[in-house]
C-alpha cells in the first residue's frame, strides 16, 4: 500500500508538469467502438480497489479519458448494483446526463431506462427496479435528498466533473458531507479534470463520532487517484497580433481550416453566449463561396438555452463527406464529448453570472476564462487523432490569465441558494459546510433580500405564504414570487404573469441580436404597450403564441426582428410552468386588459428596483442611489416616466436597466411599505435606511438561528 501511494506521489507530480503536447497513443482512426486504449481501462483494478477501501475516492483525469462511461460500468461489474442498490452519477448539465446514458446503455447493450436510465427536469426514464446506473443533473440529485434524505437508493455516488464548481455541485458537495455522517455506508467517487484535488479529498475525511458517548462511530476515509494518459496529442497556436474581435476572427480561422487542402476533420468553436453563436453563423454563412462549401458543411449552435433536441443534433453521426462546425459555449468543454472533433477555435472568454455586491443585481459577464478551462478545451481536439487548437489572443496575453476560474458559490447572489438549503431543512445556513465559504457580507444581503421579499421571516425560516410555495415554481427567487403574487385576487393577472415569467426566464434575447437599438425600438413600438416593456414582452408573446402554424410564426417573428428560437423556448417554459401551476392546485386568473395589475404586481417582487427620473435624464436608484439609464432599447425612451420599476440591469458602458415599467410612487407604500416608509420616500437622500433594519434584524435573531442548528430537522 506504501509503495502503491509512493507511485500515486509520482503521478501526480508528472501530471502538474504535463503540458499539452502530450506522446502519440491510443486507438488509431475513427472508430467509437474501439475502448480498448481509454487510459481509464488499464486503472480498473486500481479504481475498484480504492472505492472498496475507501469511503471516498477523487479520481483525477483527463476529459474524454473514460471517467463518466466507464467507472460506473466497473462498478457494475464488481457488483454494487445488487440488491436494490443503484450506482448515482450526477452531471452538471442536462445534455450531459442523457447523452451519456444513451451512450453507456449502447455499450452495455441494453434499452435505455432500464439498467440504464437518466433523470433530469421534467423526464426521468429510470426503472425503479432494473435501474443499476443513473445519470442526473446535479439539480435532480439535490431535489432527491427532499424525499429520500439519507441517499440510501445508492450504493456508490459519482459526482462528475466537479473542477466545473457550479454553485449546484458545491451545495451536494456540502449535503454529502452531511449525509455521510448518517449514512457512512454511502461511497463516494468524485470526478474531477483538473488537479486541486487535495481540498476536496480533505474535505470528505473525517471521523465520526456519537455526540454523546464521543465514541467513533464511523472513520471516513478518502484517496486521490492520479490517472494519466492523454490519447492523442494538441498543437497550440497563439495570434501574433491581438484581435478586436473575435468573433469575426473566429470566422476567418475557420474558413482557412475549411478551405486549406490537408486539413481534415470537424471544427469546434468557443463562444460565450447565444448572441454571439447566431452572430458567427451568420457572418459565416455570408462568406462562403459556392455551394460546395454550403453543402459540405453542417453548422450546429451548442447552447443551454437552445432546445435539447436541437442540443442533441450535435451527436448524430453524418455522411462522412460532411464536415461538422459545432459553435459552442463551454457546454463542450468537459461535460460532453462530440467524436470527431480534430480542431478547435477558442476565444479564450464565457459568459459568468457575476453578482455586484454594491448595486446589488446579478450581471452577466463576458470574461476570459481560466488557464485551466483553455487546457480542458484545447483537449477536445485530441479525441481522434492529433489535434490542433488555436488560441484567439497572444501568447503574452494567455501568461496573464488567472489559473482557475472562481466557484460560482463566491461570485453569485446566495439568495436562491439560501432558499435551496432551507428547502431541505438545514437551518443555519451561514454554518453549512462547504468547500470555500462566501464572505458574510454575501450572506447577509441575500438574507436581507429574501426577507424584504417576505420569503424567509425574522427568523430566518421559509413562510408559509411565500417562501414554502415558490421553490416548486423552479424560477429564480423574484420571478417566483412575483408569480405567486399575481395569485391574489388583488392583482388577478397569473394568466399574464405565466407569460411574463417565461419571457423574463429567458436566457436569450427576445429581439434578434443583429439590429442597432434604433431598430429594435421601431418594431417595439408596433408592437408595444406605452405602460413599459414588461407589458410588451407579454404582448410579444400572445401574438406569437396566437400564430400556430410555424410558416405563419417565422413571418411574425422576421418581419419584428424577433428571435423565434428564443420565443419557442418562451412557449415551452411557459407550458411547464402552467403544468407546475396547475399541479399545486393554483387557480389562474385573468383580469383582462387590467394593466395597473401587474404593474402594481410587478412592485411586489421588484420594490428594490425602483429608480426616479433625473434633470439629465438618468434615473437614480431609490435604495443605493446608485445611477442608472434606460437601456436604448426600451420602449420608455418615448416619455421617461418620472417613476420606474426594471427587473434587470445589463452593464456595457453604463448601467443601463432593461426591461422597465412605469410606476405610480403611491404603490411602492401601498404594495411595499415594510420596505419603504412614508417618511423614508420623502427623505429619499438618507442613506439605505432600510438595509440596516434588516441587518440589525438579523444581528438580533442570531441568537434565534443558533438555535435553530441544533435541531435541524433534517440531517441534524
Ligand atoms: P470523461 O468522463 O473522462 O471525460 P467519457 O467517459 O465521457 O470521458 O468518454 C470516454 C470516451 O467515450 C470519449 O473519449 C469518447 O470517445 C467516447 N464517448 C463518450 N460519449 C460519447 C458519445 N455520446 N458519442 C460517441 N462517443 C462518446
Ligand atoms: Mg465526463
Amino acid at each position: 500500500k506504501q509503495q502503491w501511494q509512493e507511485i500515486q506521489k509520482q503521478k501526480k507530480q508528472r501530471k502538474e508538469e504535463d503540458i499539452l503536447v502530450g506522446e502519440r497513443g491510443g486507438f488509431q482512426g475513427f472508430d467509437q467502438w474501439d475502448f480498448k486504449e481509454l487510459p481509464i481501462v488499464q486503472h480498473k483494478q486500481e479504481i475498484l480497489y480504492c472505492v472498496e477501501n475507501y469511503s471516498c475516492v477523487v479520481v483525477i483525469a483527463e476529459t474524454g479519458s473514460g471517467k463518466t462511461t466507464k467507472i460506473p460500468q466497473y462498478l457494475v461489474e464488481a457488483g454494487y448494483a445488487i440488491n436494490g442498490k443503484k450506482i448515482g452519477v450526477s452531471q452538471p448539465r442536462r445534455i450531459a446526463a442523457i447523452s451519456i446514458a444513451n451512450r453507456v446503455a449502447q455499450e452495455m447493450g441494453c434499452i435505455i431506462g432500464q439498467e440504464v436510465g437518466y433523470s433530469v427536469r421534467f423526464d426521468d426514464n429510470c426503472d425503479e427496479e432494473l435501474t443499476q446506473i443513473k445519470y442526473m443533473t446535479d439539480g435532480m440529485l439535490i431535489n432527491q435528498i427532499l424525499n429520500d434524505p439519507l441517499l440510501s437508493e445508492y450504493s456508490v455516488l459519482m459526482i462528475d466533473d466537479i473542477h466545473e464548481r457550479s454553485i449546484n455541485t458545491d451545495i451536494l458537495l456540502g449535503l454529502l458531507k452531511k449525509i455521510r455522517r448518517k449514512n457512512p455506508q454511502l461511497k463516494l467517487v468524485i470526478s474531477s479534470a483538473t488537479i486541486d484535488a487535495e481540498s476536496i479529498s480533505t474535505f470528505f475525511q473525517e471521523r465520526v463520532t456519537d455526540p454523546k458517548t464521543n465514541q467513533v462511530i464511523a472513520n471516513l476515509t478518502s484517496q486521490i487517484l492520479y490517472i494519466e494518459g492523454r490519447q492523442f496529442p494538441v498543437d497550440i497556436y497563439y495570434l501574433k497580433e491581438t484581435t478586436r474581435n473575435y468573433v469575426v476572427k473566429a470566422v476567418q480561422v475557420t474558413l482557412e481550416i475549411i478551405r486549406a487542402p490537408d486539413k481534415k476533420g470537424d471544427i469546434l468553436i468557443f463562444l460565450t453566449g447565444q448572441e454571439e453563436i447566431e452572430a458567427f453563423i451568420e457572418i459565416i454563412q455570408k462568406n462562403f463561396i459556392g455551394d460546395a462549401e454550403r453543402q459540405n458543411l453542417k453548422i450546429l449552435p451548442l447552447y443551454s438555452g437552445l432546445p435539447l433536441e436541437d442540443q442533441m443534433e450535435v451527436f448524430k453521426p453524418s455522411e462522412s463527406y460532411v464536415r461538422k462546425i459545432i459553435v459552442s459555449t463551454n457546454i463542450a468543454e468537459s461535460s460532453i464529448t462530440i467524436s470527431g472533433v480534430v480542431y478547435v477555435i477558442d476565444t479564450l472568454f464565457h459568459k459568468i453570472n457575476y453578482y455586484d455586491f454594491k448595486r446589488g443585481f446579478e450581471n452577466l459577464l463576458v470574461v476570459p476564462i481560466s488557464k485551466a478551462a483553455a487546457k480542458q478545451r484545447a483537449g477536445r481536439a485530441g479525441r481522434v487523432q492529433r489535434g490542433e487548437c488555436y488560441r484567439l489572443c497572444t501568447k503574452d496575453q494567455f501568461v496573464q490569465l488567472y489559473d482557475n476560474s472562481t466557484p460560482e458559490i463566491l461570485r453569485c447572489d446566495l439568495s436562491t441558494f439560501i432558499l435551496q438549503l432551507k428547502t431541505l431543512g438545514v437551518g443555519d445556513v451561514t454554518n453549512f459546510e462547504l468547500l470555500q465559504q462566501p464572505n458574510e457580507n454575501a450572506y447577509a444581503k441575500a438574507l436581507e433580500q429574501l426577507f424584504a421579499l417576505k420569503v424567509i421571516d425574522k427568523y430566518c425560516n421559509l413562510t408559509q405564504e411565500i417562501g414554502h410555495k415558490i421553490c416548486d415554481f423552479n424560477l429564480e427567487t423574484k420571478l417566483g414570487v412575483l408569480l405567486l403574487n399575481s395569485f391574489k385576487d388583488d392583482f388577478g393577472c397569473s394568466q399574464q404573469m405565466l407569460v411574463l415569467c417565461s419571457m423574463l426566464s429567458l436566457q436569450g434575447q427576445v429581439f434578434y441580436n443583429g439590429f442597432d437599438p434604433a431598430t429594435i425600438l421601431k418594431q417595439k413600438k408596433k408592437l408595444g404597450a406605452k405602460e413599459g416593456d414588461h407589458i410588451t414582452l407579454i404582448n410579444i408573446f400572445l401574438a406569437f403564441n396566437h400564430l400556430k402554424s410555424s410558416q405563419a410564426r417565422q413571418g411574425f417573428c422576421s418581419d419584428h426582428k424577433l428571435n423565434i428560437k428564443s420565443l419557442n423556448m418562451a412557449v415551452k417554459i411557459h407550458d411547464q410552468l402552467c403544468k407546475q401551476v396547475k399541479r399545486m392546485g393554483l387557480k389562474v386568473n385573468n383580469s383582462e386588459d387590467d394593466i395597473e395589475g401587474i404593474l402594481r404586481a410587478l412592485v411586489t417582487a421588484f420594490f428594490m428596483n425602483v429608480a426616479q427620473l433625473q434633470p439629465d435624464g438618468s434615473y437614480r436608484n431609490l435604495r443605493n442611489k446608485e445611477i442608472l439609464y434606460l437601456h436604448p432599447t426600451s420602449i420608455l425612451n418615448i416619455n421617461f416616466p418620472q417613476w420606474v420599476i426594471y427587473s434587470e440591469v445589463v452593464f456595457s458602458t453604463k448601467y443601463y436597466m432593461r426591461e422597465v415599467s412605469e410606476v405610480d410612487p403611491k404603490w411602492l407604500l401601498e404594495l411595499a411599505s415594510h420596505y419603504f416608509e412614508d417618511q423614508r420616500l420623502k427623505q429619499a437622500e438618507q442613506k439605505h435606511g432600510k438595509e440596516i433594519i434588516a441587518q440589525n434584524e438579523y444581528e438580533k435573531n442570531k441568537q434565534k438561528i443558533e438555535e435553530e442548528k441544533q435541531k435541524d430537522p433534517v440531517m441534524g
